[in-house]
Parts: C-alpha cells; sequence; structure tokens
C-alpha cells in the first residue's frame, strides 16, 4: 500500500482530536488532564495543568467567562461540567507559586505595548518570555485594566496585586498616566520593531486582520476588545496571546498564516457516541466554592471525551495494546523494512478482517482493507512468512481436487435454473446434512437444481494470494458458464462475501433466503420458546435478508429470538476471519471467548467454523441447520469439531455419498488405502491438531518408512523414526512397529529441508 495512501486513512482517525471543551477554550487549557487530576485529589498538579496555559492563573482561573461549557458533551445528559467553579476550587485547593524559571536572554527587538488591560498584559507577559524587550504605556495609574472591576467581588485588591507582581517586578518596562494618541503612535512605531495596541478602544479606523491581528502589513497589531467587541476576559487573554504570535513571527520573518487553523475557540471534529452514557445531575457546592470532594465527584461527571469506539469494540487491538494511527504506522514501517519485520508480520496476520471497526468508527475507518491490501504487498514482495496460512491453502488445494470437487446437474435435467453451493466447511463438519438439503431443494424448486463442490477461494483471499484467487474465481465462472449461467445457492456466508466481491455478474441467494421462502422442513416447531442469540457471520455484515431469513426460520420452528450487543452489521468474528485460526491461534481463542462471553444463552449460528469454534471453547451453539435435520439437538450444541483429517474424509464423504444416492454412481479411486494398521493415541491427536498435521501425511510417512526402509531404528526404546518431505513441510514419525501395528508415538513438523552430504 503507498504512503500517501496510509498517511490518508491514518488521519481519519480523531482519536488524538481535542474533546469539545478544549477546542472551545480560545486558549485551549487542557481541561481533560486538568480534571483528571482533581479526580486523583492531586489539586496541586490540577493548578499546574491550568498555570501552563492561563496567564495570571489565579485571576483569570477565578473570572474566567467559560466557553468551554457550552460546548461541553454532558449539556443535555445532566448538565455541562461546571469546568469553571472546578477551575475556583483549585484557585483555592492547589495554587503553588511558579518556580522561578532561568531568564531567556534578550534577543534584542523592542515592542511597545499600548494599554495594561487584560490583553495587554497578557501580550507583555508573552513577550518578555520570549526574550523580547517590552514597554507597557498605560493612560491609568495602575495596570490591570478591567481586572479591577472584578476587585472586591470574586478578586481581592491583594490577590490582583500578588499576581501581576510578574509584570511591575519584572524586565517589563512601565510607563503610567501616559495616553498614546496617533501621532504618538508614528513616533513610537519608528523606535519599537513593532506595537501592540490593546487599549478597548482606539479612535482611529484600524484595519485589522482577524486572524493575524495585524494592521494592514504594518508592524502594528491589536488586540483585546478592539478585535472581540465583546467583555469576554478570555477572548481578551486568546487575542493578546495570539497577536503575539504573530508579532513574534513577524519580526522573525516567517510566515504569519501557516499552520495557525487551530487557534483561539472551535469546533472540534471529534465526535463522541453518548449512548452508553448515563444522565448525572451537576453537584451542587455547599459553600462559595466546591470543597474537595465536592470537586471530585463534580470532575467525575467528565466523560474524558476520547474516541476510543474501535478499541472498545475489537478484541485485536486489545490483545496488540494498539490503537488504529500507530497499526497504520507499524504496517508503513512493515512495508518500508527489507524483511518484514516479525511482530508486525504477526499483528497484520492476527486481524479477522472482520470490519467491526470499520462500522463503530465515527470516521469509518476500516482496517480490513488495509490489512488485506498489506497482506496482497506482503506476498508480492515475498515478505508473508510461509507457515502462517500454507496449511489452509492446502485445505483449499484439497477442496479443489477431485477428492471433493464437482458439478453436476440435477439428475434428469439438461439444464438447471440453481446450483447449490455447499461450500467446503460445511461439508467437512455436519457431512450429514449435505444430501438432506439437496434432497430438499430438488423436492421443493421445480427448475432445477444442480450441485457444485468445491473452495470459493477464501483462503487464497485472506492469505493475500491474488495468483490462486483469480484462477479459483476463474475454475468457478468455466463452470458456471459450461452450466448455463444458473443462480447460486450458497450455504457459506464467506462464500457470499466472496462472490459478492470477485464474481459481482454471478447472481446468487443465500441458502436460508430459499428455506424461507420456500418453507423448506420449518413447519413443525420444534421447541417452544427456548431462547437463542444469533451470532452473525461477520463475512454477511450487511446482508439483512440473511440476517432476516435466519431469524425467521429459527422463529417458524419455534425459538425465540433475542440479540446479542454486537448484532447484524456490529456482529463480532467468531475468530476464525483472516485466517487468525492458523496464523495466531491463541489469537483466535480470544475472540471465541470475547464472543462467547456476551450472553449466557445459547448461540444460534449459520456458519459451520463459528459452530465449531464456540463449541471448542465450552459454548452451546446450533448451527440453523442442526435446528431443521439435527437427530438429536442436545448432542448438536456441543458436538466437538471434527479433527483436521476427519473434515478431509468428511468432504470425500459427501462427495462419494452424493453420487452414489443421487446419480447412483460408484466413484473409484476416490479412497487412498496405504493398507497400514496405524494406531494414535488421544495425545499425539491433539499434537497433530495443534500443529495442522493430517492423517493421511502421517499415513504418507510411514508407508514410506515400511516400503523404503527410510527410518532409523533406536535398539533402547524400539522405537523407529522416521521422516518425510512433502511440499514444503518436513514430517517426524516416532513410531514401534508391534505385532503388525504402527503405534505412533510422536509427530511433528518443520519447514527445513535436511540436505543430506
Ligand atoms: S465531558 Fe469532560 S472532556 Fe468532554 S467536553 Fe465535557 S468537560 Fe470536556
Ligand atoms: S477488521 Fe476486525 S479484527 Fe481487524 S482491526 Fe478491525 S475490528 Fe479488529
Ligand atoms: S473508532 Fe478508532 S479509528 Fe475510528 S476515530 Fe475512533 S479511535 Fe480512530
Amino acid at each position: 500500500m503507498d504512503l500517501n495512501k496510509l498517511l490518508i486513512k491514518q488521519d481519519l482517525c480523531i482519536e488524538d482530536r481535542p474533546s469539545a471543551c478544549i477546542a472551545a477554550c480560545p486558549i485551549h487549557m487542557d481541561i481533560k488532564t486538568f480534571i483528571e487530576e482533581i479526580e486523583k485529589s492531586d489539586f496541586k498538579k490540577a493548578y499546574k495543568v491550568m498555570a501552563k496555559k492561563v496567564p495570571f492563573t489565579r485571576l483569570i482561573g477565578s473570572i474566567c467567562d467559560h466557553p468551554c461549557e457550552n460546548a461541553c458533551v454532558r449539556n443535555g445528559l445532566g448538565g455541562a461540567v461546571n469546568i469553571h467553579e472546578l477551575e475556583k476550587a483549585v484557585v483555592k485547593l492547589g495554587f503553588s507559586s511558579a518556580k522561578r524559571t532561568i531568564p531567556i536572554p534578550k534577543n534584542g527587538k523592542k515592542v511597545a505595548v499600548l494599554g495594561a488591560g487584560i490583553s495587554g498584559v497578557t501580550a507583555a507577559f508573552d513577550l518578555d518570555k520570549k526574550g523580547y524587550d517590552v514597554t507597557i504605556y498605560e493612560k491609568s495609574e495602575k495596570i490591570g485594566g478591567r481586572l479591577w472591576e472584578f476587585e472586591g467581588k470574586q478578586l481581592s485588591k491583594e490577590l490582583i496585586e500578588e499576581e501581576l507582581q510578574v509584570i511591575n517586578k519584572g524586565n517589563i518596562k512601565i510607563n503610567l498616566n501616559h495616553t498614546v494618541d496617533s501621532s504618538e503612535l508614528e513616533k513610537i512605531l519608528n523606535i519599537y520593531d513593532a506595537v501592540y495596541i490593546g487599549t478597548g478602544i482606539w479612535k482611529e479606523n484600524l484595519k485589522i486582520d482577524l486572524k493575524t491581528f495585524q494592521v494592514g502589513d504594518t508592524a502594528l497589531f491589536a488586540g483585546g476588545r478592539i478585535t472581540t467587541n465583546n467583555d469576554s476576559v478570555i477572548f481578551s487573554v486568546s487575542s493578546g496571546r495570539r497577536a503575539v504570535v504573530s508579532i513574534d513571527r513577524y519580526l522573525q520573518k516567517v510566515s504569519l498564516t501557516v499552520a495557525r487553523e487551530n487557534e483561539g475557540a472551535y469546533e472540534t471534529n471529534l465526535k463522541i457516541k453518548l449512548d452508553d452514557i448515563e444522565s448525572v445531575e451537576a453537584i451542587e457546592k455547599t459553600s462559595l466554592e466546591y470543597n474537595e470532594q465536592e470537586a471530585i465527584k463534580e470532575a467525575g461527571r467528565c466523560i474524558k471525551c476520547q474516541c476510543n469506539e474501535c478499541i472498545k469494540a475489537c478484541t485485536h487491538f486489545k490483545k496488540f495494546d494498539i490503537k488504529p494511527k500507530r497499526y497504520i504506522r507499524v504496517i508503513n514501517h512493515n512495508e518500508s523494512v527489507i524483511l518484514g519485520d516479525h511482530y508486525g508480520n504477526k499483528m497484520i496476520n492476527s486481524c479477522t478482517e472482520c470490519g467491526l471497526c470499520g462500522e463503530v468508527c465515527p470516521s469509518s475507518l476500516n482496517m480490513k482493507n488495509i490489512v488485506q491490501e498489506t497482506r496482497e504487498s506482503m506476498v508480492e514482495r515475498g515478505k508473508m512468512p510461509v507457515s502462517a496460512h500454507d496449511f489452509a491453502l492446502k485445505d483449499m488445494e484439497f477442496s479443489n481436487s477431485k477428492y471433493f470437487s464437482m458439478v453436476k446437474n440435477q439428475p434428469g435435467y439438461e439444464s438447471v435454473k440453481y446450483v447449490f453451493y455447499p461450500g467446503c466447511q460445511l461439508p467437512a463438519s455436519s457431512p450429514e446434512y449435505i444430501g438432506k438439503v439437496y434432497a430438499d431443494l430438488i423436492n421443493n424448486i421445480s427448475d432445477g437444481v444442480g450441485i457444485m463442490l468445491g473452495c470459493c477461494g477464501a483462503p487464497a483471499d485472506w492469505s493475500g494470494r491474488q495468483d490462486l484467487m483469480q484462477k479459483n474465481i476463474q475454475d468457478i465462472r468455466n463452470k458456471w458458464n459450461d452450466m448455463n449461467r444458473p443462480t447460486f445457492i450458497l450455504a457459506c456466508s464467506t462464500c457470499c462475501s466472496v462472490f459478492e466481491k470477485y464474481m459481482p455478474e454471478i447472481e446468487f441467494i443465500s441458502l436460508w433466503e430459499v428455506i424461507e421462502k420456500y418453507s423448506i422442513n420449518i413447519n413443525s416447531k420444534t421447541k417452544e420458546n427456548t431462547v437463542l442469540n444469533v451470532h452473525d457471520a461477520c463475512t454477511t455484515r450487511y446482508n439483512n435478508k440473511i440476517h432476516g431469513s435466519v431469524r425467521n426460520i429459527a422463529v417458524k420452528l419455534g425459538y425465540k429470538i433475542e440479540e446479542l450487543k454486537f448484532t447484524k452489521e456490529k456482529t463480532k468474528c467468531c475468530g476464525y476471519g483472516g485466517l487468525v485460526y492458523f496464523a495466531n491461534r491463541e489469537h483466535s481463542k480470544d475472540f471465541i471467548k470475547d464472543r462467547i462471553q456476551e450472553s449466557k444463552d445459547d448461540y444460534l449460528v449459520y456458519c459451520s467454523m463459528c459452530k465449531d469454534l464456540f463449541i471448542s471453547e465450552g459454548k452451546r451453539t446450533f448451527h440453523i441447520l442442526d435446528l431443521m435435520y439435527g437427530e438429536s439437538l442436545e448432542e448438536a450444541s456441543l458436538r466437538k469439531a471434527p479433527t483436521l483429517s476427519k473434515r478431509h474424509e468428511n468432504r470425500t464423504r459427501v462427495k462419494i455419498n452424493l453420487l452414489k444416492n443421487f446419480w447412483n454412481e460408484e466413484s473409484e479411486n476416490l479412497k487412498i488405502d496405504y493398507d497400514l494398521k496405524i494406531n494414535i493415541s488421544d495425545n499425539v491427536q491433539n499434537q497433530m491438531e495443534d500443529r495442522l498435521i493430517l492423517l493421511g501425511d502421517i499415513e504418507k510417512a510411514l508407508f514410506n518408512a515400511k516400503t523404503n526402509k527410510e527410518r532409523f531404528f533406536n535398539p533402547q526404546s524400539s522405537h523407529y523414526l522416521t521422516r518425510m518431505r512433502i511440499d514444503n513441510v518436513t514430517y517426524w514419525v516416532e513410531y514401534e512397529d508391534k505385532d503388525d501395528e504402527l503405534l505412533v508415538h510422536s509427530v511433528y513438523t518443520h519447514r527445513m529441508e535436511v540436505v543430506e552430504g
């Protein structure tokens, strides 16, 4: 994926955008951190957070007109957080005098400030901090301007004097009782490098740029009430501060306008979902200001606005402790390093590509497509670890081999309107249903229903193997054309998504819609009001026809459906998607566990992988076909998934039985018989499952050992050890030849080739 595309995607994430209150604060006080410190009862730290942005902190903190509160998302949910009251409490409970800072060396430039009101003293303070030589001209006998209007109300005389000491006692020169008129301004402009007017009013009309506060393109700048036209204290502070940014840039001869979009108050583009937020009334104060406990409680009402919708929903993000922005950075890094980074590879192959993140994200940032494209690019550049997906690809190859694949018209039909395509996992997991469903389809649909067995190519798609994928699609297309373009009846959600993505010209309908439409086998109620939670397959997240049909079928059979929190378009993955089951088995379990803990009721699924995985972690789960065709519902709900070897055998059995029962054809050569008696303990069987080893491959290795005597003998244990390389995997089998039975003690595989010298 190219870097620009990645950057655009990354930019969609609004996770780090400021909260509404911070954006609305004209000087962008870090309100969230401030409130967090209060909640921790650390009023001193809260004060420091405030002092970082708010000049003359105790004064402005006490009289600020708090526009932040108007923007607070708690408005409507018990009322805005009382940010201003919290500031007042912190001024009282957390004040500590600022540490002496090392004076910044003077930069040799001189700036005059006309008027020592709120914007003027702010500008003087900021200019001084930046190393300018500052001179104030104030028409009255003291600095502070409108601050004195609050004397005796919110502010005491002592407090005003104390806070203004930084101006009075610093390097700033102050000329009191000095009114500057326009003729003197001319002179001042000749003496100083720049001049700031913060006088509240100015007789002459000034042409002020409200973004830069510059007057024309001169060295004159103006702020305060001249620009705000209102009495807001905090907007005066903000204009003085922003004017200083301009003066500094002007004198440094850099652009006055670049990268200043987020100065002053603005509306954030952070969106917060409030559906789960309860309304909480504001905390009343029992005296003039909040006491400690009241402040902590009020701080607790703050939602700490931040977007983490995708993190809340996705097990993958949580497990890898990563947010989308960094995820995309890791992908970018992985794309540019020569060998591919181990951590990055593992992470990229551990996303189920379920698309839930895109659904819950307010900016629709979907990792599914990013991860998919990255996998394809990893394959193209030879960076995809072979071990991640080779079993799944071998499984696909098996499904497309003569051992499963076939195409047939309905017996007695020259051409058919429909073709039933059960996919490869349903026949592997529940072979007993395929013939029953097919019989019901041909009995209910008069236009002819053929059958096609094979794999849709999902493993190739998920593993980024576009070469295999395109070949697979072409194969399906050719067969479809040969059959005269019938409509596919699909029983697997993953097939539906593959057909939709790669073969839009092929019409398809899900088996569940067909069953509902023709009322196939759903007319007798099997259960009265048993509650089931439908787990929708993530591959058909947006297919509401399937969602509806599955529910309607269950209801017709007498079940009561209750929805999970994450349902339909917000469904979660069972842990199989994206081949995570093969690339990171442990992580697959995280997905399973996350999903099954959502409800105590039994689950109803319509994908056989979902069923097999949920049951593997102990969740009672029905496949929709269990409800219609299952002989014992109790057994079906907890039936363990067949082993990997058995799944192959089941597919072949489906083909043999269909051919025999519907076309009266015997299938020769579909079973390889090595004529060996092999005994494999449960323990070794589990080893084989964990290591993705098929019985057929062990049989091959044992057959080779016996016929070609390619084996080592250990006289101490009487065990043989044999090895055989099949495709790119070497199989090792330790066994005993006992009374004509081969007793397997251990099996393992590796991918290195042992070259004999
Ligand atoms: S809830 Fe908290 S973080 Fe969100 S806008 Fe209100 S004060 Fe700010
Ligand atoms: S696609 Fe699914 S698993 Fe991957 S990041 Fe998004 S929500 Fe998580
Ligand atoms: S949901 Fe996730 S990706 Fe989307 S904006 Fe929020 S944090 Fe970013």
